[in-house]
């Protein structure tokens, strides 16, 4: 199997190993270290500030998403959301369920933020951001500098859900003034699902402190409490944890985030370069790394995703909806290689060659 959809995706040798070996007990000082060092090495990788926390929450990344909403905001905030597809939708349905004040800026499919559509909410009361930096489902990476400059200027707190992108486009807490971040084991983390994180940087901390959590579960005040020593407050996804640890370690000692970034967006460049002599399309104006949309020209998407997979053993991300019938995505995250994309390459022109592609 080649796997390149957006998640999950195919992980390394030794993070495979970790997923065949007995799950080992987690409540002693061994497991504790493990998480520590997750902790420390998640904040170096998105130059999050010294005193920031992380949580390592069991659940997939929608997991961290509401956690997040239910625990930064309440009913006296009033939070601003980016909806341009699924992701987005998803902010959307969680800040209705939990009846946080909101509205949206609704976006065509495809379509960037510009200053002249944010300029429309300056001067009106919003307290909190919410974005999918990369919204996956049309594969646009919006433009992150225009978002962190309109929410400093306006005092707006900032989530910014990175969990298609993180690893595959540069990020800075600090610098682009992002108070709460998200990703997710299953993108460039190349771990199986089951694990999502939340970086904190202080502003986050103080509302976390002071908000009261109607859930259990998904409190993270607890969940912070219980970091402090290398804990959780219940039982965590053990072995993806073990395995995150040993991917942030690979990251790190192949000469850490900013490689892996460009090993990444080598990857998505050369994809890009080389469909350019076949029957298909990117339409999307502003891509990330993580992900390219790729538009069938004369024949369906549909019919190329499933020769693909059923004859060639590749496997492409299908989307949902009316546009899956033209459109399908390829994703350039996890253990990848340039002769990975060589096979996907040549699987396309056979399928040109034999007339199915089109
Ligand atoms: C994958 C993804 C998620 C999380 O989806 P889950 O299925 O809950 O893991 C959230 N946001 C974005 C932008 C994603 O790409």
């Amino acid at each position: 199997m080649l796997n390149f959809t957006v998640g999950p995706v195919m992980s390394s040798c030794d993070v495979l190993k970790i997923g065949g070996e007995q799950t080992p007990y987690f409540r002693n000082d061994e497991f504790s270290q493990i998480m520590l060092e997750n902790e420390k090495l998640m904040k170096e990788f998105v130059y999050a500030s010294e005193d920031s926390r992380v949580v390592f929450i069991t659940g997939s990344g929608t997991a961290a998403m509401e956690a997040t909403v239910m625990n930064v905001f309440d009913e006296n905030d009033k939070v601003l959301i980016v909806n341009g597809g699924g992701f987005g939708q998803r902010f959307v349905d969680l800040c209705k369920l939990h009846n946080i004040p909101h509205d949206e800026i609704k976006l065509d499919f495809g379509q960037d933020i510009t200053q002249e559509i944010l300029d429309e909410y300056r001067n009106q009361g919003f307290t909190g951001f919410l974005v999918n930096i990369c919204e996956t489902s049309s594969c646009v990476y919006y433009n992150l500098d225009l978002i962190s400059e309109f929410c400093n200027k306006n005092n707006i707190f900032l989530v910014v859900d990175a969990i298609s992108s993180f690893l595959a486009n540069p990020l800075n807490m600090v610098e682009d003034n992002i108070d709460v971040f998200i990703t997710g084991s299953q993108k460039a983390l190349a771990c199986p699902p089951g694990i999502s994180i939340i970086v904190l940087g202080d502003k986050a901390l103080k509302r976390v402190e002071n908000n009261e959590c109607k859930c259990m579960y998904f409190d993270l005040k607890d969940m912070l409490n219980n970091g402090i020593r290398g804990q959780t407050p219940f039982t965590p996804a053990v072995t993806i944890l073990l395995q995150i640890n040993a991917r942030l370690k690979e990251i790190k000692n192949k000469g850490g985030v900013e490689e892996e970034i460009k090993r990444i967006s080598d990857l998505a460049n050369d994809f890009r370069l080389r469909i350019k002599d076949l029957p298909l399309e990117t339409h999307c104006k502003h891509l990330g790394n993580s992900v390219t949309d790729v538009h069938c020209i004369n024949s369906q998407a549909e019919t190329i995703v499933d020769a693909l997979k059923k004859e060639y053993g590749i496997w492409v991300n299908p989307n949902g909806g009316e546009i899956g019938k033209k459109m399908f995505r390829v994703g350039h995250i996890g253990d990848l290689t340039i002769e990975d994309n060589d096979k996907l390459i040549e699987a396309f022109q056979d399928l040109e060659q034999r007339g199915i592609l089109k």
